[in-house]
């Protein structure tokens, strides 16, 4: 009988808003803020909608952070998930195998550039990087040049929140406060670059390549690797690269025996309309960090590509202690790989159809149609289906202080027209799942729109 009773209450929605308030503490997010403004309970989703506990819809357009492709509750990917479980959800990587591993290795190895034949798994986008760290790092010990352990990273660079990727990384705003625990680590300059709808509006890489030279040449015998996010930093507002800029990295990278980290948590498996970004531009990195969109958004998994030439400095007899020590418990989950190979089977059809070329355009499109030009907007950036609206005051209006939160307030308007986004500070970033249809993309901006024009006219701009 206590236990019916405590059923029943576990079901009720009065009680999860107060539970949730009462005992829940969301990750990036102010709690002082987050319990002053209504709450929102995600139940279920189909494609790309999200219904909540009170039964209201919205379009995802934030894709779930970042990791949705082929739409919530995707029969063919749900049928690979009870397919996978009727057999084992989970069983170690650790000294033993299993078909979804190996399948799923494979798989990965045959679709990225030719360098990378190893995978290493794990279950973040954080330990992806973490583990790419550790690796060039241990294999230029293990090759006897063990003074090659700095780090060099790109300006707003993120790569996790653990403490490698923290060094590495390079967001004040959310990491600074952890500087001294920090190893030491290089950066040079990001490159500039506003593309929106397939036009350049302005691009130089000019700084950024002049400086990572610098760097590497004065360092470059104390240098482990560079590590970046090629093509877009997401997680810094969408901050977009020319055209030739990672080719100019992988040269300066070559010429100076340094390895080449490409981050491709957030672009990678189609974001930017290829599986891989690098491949936009024939680059062959070292090491190649996938996680977000690798299971769909289904399953935490994340794999950390690599060479057979860094796989091989670490063989040895047992003694000789070369063995990578870095594994999670949950590495290469079963259920997850399973999820991850059906996802990069649509992944690719998706593709070879035109289908994602042809949403990224209609996207482009009408991104620029209802936002270029607009009074409150200021840089647009759209690369792939990923884009940013910075918002800005009205010419000749002092700039907005953080606290009036404008961006959370567009996105909170937002849900009022049936849609989920996620603003950085002021800037409205804007990230679908890959199967967006044109009707679906029409209302994210027609609805985005609609909210913005509202907070604007509330706030006196
Ligand atoms: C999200 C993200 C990460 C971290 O991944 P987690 O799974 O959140 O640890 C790293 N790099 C980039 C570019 C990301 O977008």
């Amino acid at each position: 009988m206590a236990i019916l009773q405590r059923q029943n209450t576990l079901t009720n929605p009065t009680h999860i808003d107060e539970w949730d308030r009462d005992h829940s503490w969301h990750p990036f997010t102010q709690m002082e803020e987050y319990c002053s403004v209504p709450q929102l309970h995600v139940e279920r989703g189909q494609g790309c909608w999200l219904w909540d506990t009170e039964g209201n819809r919205y379009l995802d357009g934030n894709a779930s952070i970042w990791t949705n492709a082929h739409g919530h509750n995707e029969p063919d990917i749900n049928a690979a998930l009870v397919e996978q479980i009727g057999k084992i959800a989970h069983s170690t990587y650790l000294g033993l195998s299993h078909p979804v591993g190996a399948k799923l290795g494979k798989r990965l190895v045959d679709l990225a550039p030719e360098s990378l034949n190893r995978v290493v798994f794990s279950d973040n986008g954080s330990n992806a990087i973490e583990i790419a760290l550790k690796l060039s790092f241990q294999y230029w010990q293990l090759v006897g040049k063990p003074e090659k352990r700095l780090i060099v990273g790109m300006e707003n660079g993120y790569h996790g929140d653990t403490f490698g990727t923290m060094a590495a990384g390079n967001s004040d705003a959310f990491h600074g406060r952890f500087q001294p625990w920090l190893f030491e680590s290089l950066k040079f300059a990001a490159p500039e670059c506003s593309e929106l709808d397939g036009k350049v509006k302005s691009a130089d890489m000019g700084k950024s390549l002049c400086q990572l030279e610098e760097v590497l040449e004065a360092n470059a015998p104390q240098i482990a690797a560079v590590v970046l996010e090629p093509s877009i930093q997401g997680p810094a507002g969408m901050r977009l690269q020319p055209a030739g800029f990672l080719k100019e990295v992988e040269t300066l990278c070559k010429r100076n025996e340094v390895h080449l980290i490409l981050d491709e948590v957030f672009v990678g498996c189609g974001r930017t309309g290829s599986v891989f970004a690098c491949q936009q531009e024939g680059v062959d990195p070292d090491f190649l960090c996938l996680a977000k969109g690798l299971t769909a958004g289904y399953l935490p998994l994340a794999a950390t590509l690599t060479t057979e030439k860094i796989y091989e400095a670490f063989l040895g007899a047992f003694d000789t202690g070369r063995a990578f020590y870095h594994g999670h418990t949950f590495t290469g989950n079963p259920l997850a790989a399973s999820v991850a190979l059906k996802s990069l089977e649509k992944l690719e059809r998706l593709i070879s159809s035109g289908r994602l070329e042809k949403t990224i355009y209609y996207f482009g499109r009408k991104l620029a149609e209802s936002f270029e030009g607009q009074r409150n907007v200021g840089d647009i950036r759209q690369r792939g289906l990923a884009a940013a609206i910075d918002l800005q005051p009205r010419q000749g209006c002092v700039p907005w202080p953080p606290n009036d939160r404008v961006g959370l307030k567009v996105c909170l308007e937002a849900r009022k027209h049936g849609l989920l986004l996620r603003p950085l500070l002021d800037s409205i970033l804007i990230v679908p799942p890959l199967v967006i249809n044109q009707e679906e993309i029409d209302f994210l901006f027609d609805n985005l729109r609609t909210a913005l024009e509202a907070v604007m006219k509330n706030i006196g701009n």
